[in-house]
């Protein structure tokens, strides 16, 4: 495969090894759900937020990733450019049945092609919201997802960048986000924050029931990520990928990460290769069902922590990274 950085190969392989728990939690209906589409189901999460949770389990591309729309009284917030256009375009036209408007910005988390791909589509219909990302997002975009199309192009082409260095507050009319500027999946990822109620979307800094895609990841950096990101007991997280987590859901992600981060240290310092290590590692059943119980996805979170450590000693890549 291409390296494009994109989650969705690994989801679509990923699809097959979905635990039975897990499908009926993705797909058992709740009041909540005000949208129920093959490719996911729309949330209520409070008044005026809507997270959109994607159900890859049937290989319909459409949007892959989680997204969401956040309405205040001047505008109205959409996360995430999803898969395909259709992805963005459909988003798009529930903002306007629930909220009366078409988006009027857009945020990107990161770079990933099932993040970012299918931006264009928010453009459709004369739509034409400001798109914000970081600076390095809006290259990676650009430079990585192959190929690549005049429409995305031009979506990307105007817009404004978020700073790297520190939050930016986003005042939608009563309504404030905060966008907070993090790495650790990637090399730029960010997490959008709300106030009463606590309501934090993730981006792929988290995964609820699903193996986290490690490809590029920065694990160290990662790690510290995901701790900053917790908040109060009752907040509730939208990750990149799974369904909605609370406390619970949260610290039992932080455990299998760093129980992934013990046995990575445990192999470098062995001199394991990633590939060997990986096809070893197994969860311990108290961190409970996640998805892409394939060891290949152990490799990589195998390989990406090799390369950190090895970087750190000072020696070279070498077997399997
Ligand atoms: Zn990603």
């Amino acid at each position: 495969m291409e390296h494009s950085g994109s989650c969705a190969a690994h989801l679509a392989l990923a699809a097959s090894f979905m635990p039975d728990i897990a499908r009926q939690l993705w797909t058992v209906g709740g009041s909540s759900i005000v949208a129920r589409e093959p490719f996911g189901n729309l949330e209520k999460v409070a008044d005026g937020v809507w997270a959109l949770v994607s159900t890859p389990l049937n290989n319909d591309r459409t949007t892959v990733s989680n997204g969401g729309i956040i309405v205040g009284r001047n505008a109205v917030l959409a996360i995430e450019g999803f898969n395909q256009p259709e992805g963005a375009v459909w988003l798009a036209g529930k903002a306007r049945e629930l909220t009366g408007r078409w988006p009027t910005h857009v945020v990107l988390t990161h770079y990933h092609a099932d993040h970012a791909n299918g931006i264009a589509g928010y453009f459709a219909n004369d739509g034409h919201p400001v798109v914000h990302a970081t600076d390095r997002t809006k290259t990676l975009v650009l430079e990585r997802n192959q190929p690549a199309n005049t429409e995305r192009t031009a979506a990307l082409r105007d817009a404004l960048i978020f700073s790297a260095s520190g939050p930016t507050t986003l005042d939608l009319g009563g309504r404030s986000v905060r966008i907070v500027p993090r790495l650790g999946h990637t090399e730029s990822d960010l997490s959008l924050e709300l106030d009463d109620p606590a309501i934090t979307f993730c981006g792929d800094l988290v995964w609820n029931a699903m193996f986290p895609n490690f490809v590029d990841a920065i694990p160290t950096k990662l790690a510290a990520s995901v701790r900053a990101l917790r908040r109060a007991p009752q907040t509730i997280y939208v990750p990149g990928h799974g369904p909605i987590a609370r406390a619970a859901e949260f610290d039992r992600y932080v455990a299998m990460l760093d129980e992934v981060e013990r046995a990575a240290r445990k192999a470098h310092t062995d001199g394991l290769a990633p590939a060997v290590a990986g096809g070893n590692f197994s969860l311990p059943t108290s961190l409970g069902e996640w998805a892409l119980f394939n060891k290949i996805f152990y490799q990589r979170a195998f390989e990406a922590w090799e390369r950190e450590l090895r970087a750190a000693a000072g020696t070279p890549p070498g077997f399997g990274t």
